[in-house]
């Protein structure tokens, strides 16, 4: 039985949803019950959301759903404000997406050599999760292109903020394709996060949820 907070309840892909099940993932947490729906309609979504509320899955089915795994391009961007938190991201992503046989996730970030990084990127990969300093250097000097860019999601973007990531979002922002869909979390709300969200989103829908499941 389906109930509304049941994984099964969305219209994934089967191979999500037997996945999903196969992690023990049944019931959604109230983030993914609340933004799911909406994240799987394309729209944007402005989320907060305490820390352990599940917000990896969240949107990470929502790019993984949408992704063109024969397209091999970089479909989606994760900007995270630590490589400790893009690793953890990018070991969430790899689980989510176990079942898509050859998709390529690929972490940049800062304090990692960088020719590797360049060599992963000649390779191709469909989504890459990195910290904004690291993401920014590659754009410029063009071993990555957004250009087939359809998901941007900004994780932790209040910490992002607190770190003095601003201009640099600004710059990644500026290269990224206008029509795509961009997801921002965040577990605080100042100003500075509804100015950016004015600034990088199309009507959100704005969802917050105060329970940690
Ligand atoms: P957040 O980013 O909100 O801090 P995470 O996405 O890191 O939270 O998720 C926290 C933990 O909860 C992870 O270990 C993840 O595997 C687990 N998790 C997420 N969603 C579910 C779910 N629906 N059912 C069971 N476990 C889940
Ligand atoms: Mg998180």
């Amino acid at each position: 039985m389906a109930s509304d907070s049941q994984f099964s309840s969305l219209n994934l892909k089967p191979a999500l949803l037997s996945n999903l099940s196969d992690l023990g993932y049944n019931t959604m947490t109230p983030i993914q019950a609340a933004a799911l729906p909406a994240i799987l309609q394309g729209s944007d979504v402005l989320g907060k959301a305490k820390t352990g509320s599940g917000k990896t899955a969240t949107f990470g089915l929502g790019l993984l759903q949408r992704l063109e795994v024969e397209r091999f391009r970089v479909q989606a961007l994760v900007l995270c404000p630590t490589r400790e938190l893009a690793d953890q991201v990018a070991a969430e992503l790899r689980k989510l997406a176990r079942s898509i046989h050859n998709i390529k996730i690929l972490t940049l970030c800062g304090g990692a050599a960088f020719g590797p990084q360049v060599g992963s990127l000649e390779h191709g990969a469909h989504i890459i999760v990195g910290t904004p300093g690291r993401v920014h250097d590659h754009l410029r000097k063009g071993n990555l292109q957004l250009g087939d860019l359809q998901t941007l999601v900004l994780d932790e973007a209040d910490r992002m903020l607190d770190m003095g990531f601003a201009e640099t979002l600004d710059a990644i922002l500026d290269l990224a394709p206008k029509q795509r869909q961009t997801l921002l979390f965040s577990a605080t709300y100042p100003e500075a996060i509804e100015s950016m969200a004015k600034r990088v989103q199309h009507n959100p829908q704005v969802i917050e949820v105060e329970a940690v499941h």
